[in-house]
C-alpha cells in the first residue's frame, strides 16, 4: 500500500548504520535528504560514535536520539551534548565544520538518527549557525504523543530554524492514534523500535515508507519517525557531505576543506577527515 524502501547497511567508523535516505529511487522526502539510523546498542568502554571534523554546505544537520548522548563541536565554537528528548540542529549554510562523538561521560547506550535537510536556494548561502534544544515540544494525542523536533505538527511547532515547510517528529503511540498531516506535504515513516503499524498495515524494521501528498491523517501505532515537507522544488546535487546545485560548487567546497578554509574544530582532540578524491567513480560515503 505504501512505497517501501529498505535501508542500506553501511558503517561510519566503528558504528553500524542503516541508511534510508538518499536511495536511488527516493532521494528526497520534502527537503529531507539524508537519514541514517544507528543503534540501539550498549557498550562498556570506548566511543561507538566518533566522527572526526568534517565539513558541510547547503544543509541543516539534525541529530535526534532515543537513548544515549552525542557531543557536537563545530568550527564556530559551539559545543553541546544532545540526549533523548532534545535536538541538535546545525545550519551549515555556506559552510561549517563539525565533529560528533560519544562523550566520555556516557550511559553506555546509543540509539538515534542523523538527518539532513536541504536548504532552499534562497537560503543555502547564509552564515552557519547551531542550535541546541534541550527539550522539544510535544503534541499529546489520545493513545500517544509526538515529540516535534523540526517544523510543525498538529499545531505544535519546534523552535529550530526552518527554511521550508517541514515536519520532523518522533511518534510514540501505545494505541493506534490518528495523526494529523499537512495535506500538501509528502511524508516518510520509519519504525524506531519494536513493531509499527500505519493504516493497519505492519511496518517492517529498517524500511522507509513513502506517503505521497494528499493525506489529511494517518493511523499510526508504535514508535515511528515521521518526516515530511512540501515536495522540494529544486534538484540537489549531493557529494560526500556537501549539498549543492552543480559540480563546480562541490569542487570549490572540497578545495576549501582541503585548504583549511572551513575553520578548525578546536574542541575535538584528534585529526580531521580528508575529503575523498573528486574523481571517485562511486559517490563517497558521507561522514554524517
Ligand atoms: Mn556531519
Amino acid at each position: 500500500m505504501f512505497e517501501a524502501y529498505p535501508a542500506l547497511r553501511t558503517s561510519l567508523g566503528a558504528l553500524e548504520i542503516r541508511r534510508a535516505l538518499p536511495r536511488r529511487e527516493r532521494r528526497l522526502v520534502g527537503p529531507w535528504c539524508f537519514l541514517d539510523r544507528y543503534g540501539p546498542l550498549s557498550f562498556s568502554d570506548g566511543t561507538p560514535m566518533d566522527v572526526a571534523p568534517h565539513p558541510h554546505i547547503g544543509i541543516q544537520t539534525v541529530s535526534w536520539l532515543l537513548d544515549g548522548e552525542v557531543l557536537h563541536q563545530d568550527s564556530l565554537g559551539f559545543e553541546a551534548t544532545v540526549r533523548a528528548g532534545g535536538v541538535n540542529v546545525m545550519t551549515a549554510g555556506r559552510g561549517i565544520a563539525h565533529a560528533e562523538r560519544t562523550p566520555d561521560a556516557n550511559r553506555g547506550r546509543l540509539d538515534g538518527v542523523q538527518l539532513w535537510v536541504a536548504l532552499p536556494d534562497a537560503d543555502r548561502n547564509i552564515a552557519a549557525t547551531f542550535e541546541h534544544i534541550a527539550e522539544v515540544p510535544r503534541l499529546e494525542l489520545r493513545g500517544g504523543a509526538a515529540q516535534v523536533f523540526m517544523g510543525a505538527l498538529g499545531g505544535v511547532t519546534s523552535s529550530a530554524a526552518q527554511f521550508s515547510a517541514i515536519v520532523g517528529a518522533d511518534i510514540d503511540a501505545r494505541d493506534a492514534i490518528t495523526l494529523p498531516l499537512a495535506r500538501e506535504f509528502e511524508h516518510a515513516l520509519f519504525v524506531l523500535a519494536g513493531e509499527g503499524e500505519a493504516d493497519g498495515e505492519r511496518l517492517a524494521a529498517d524500511t522507509l515508507y513513502y506517503l505521497a501528498p494528499g493525506r489529511d491523517e494517518v493511523l499510526l501505532r508504535g514508535r515511528v519517525l515521521l518526516l515530511g515537507g512540501l515536495p522540494f522544488p529544486e534538484k540537489v546535487l549531493m557529494w560526500w557531505n556537501f549539498v549543492a546545485r552543480d559540480p563546480g560548487e562541490i569542487a570549490r567546497a572540497r578545495a576549501d576543506w582541503e585548504d583549511g578554509r572551513f575553520g578548525a574544530v578546536t574542541g575535538y582532540r584528534g585529526g580531521r577527515i580528508a575529503a575523498p578524491p573528486l574523481h571517485a567513480v562511486a559517490p563517497p560515503n558521507p561522514a554524517s
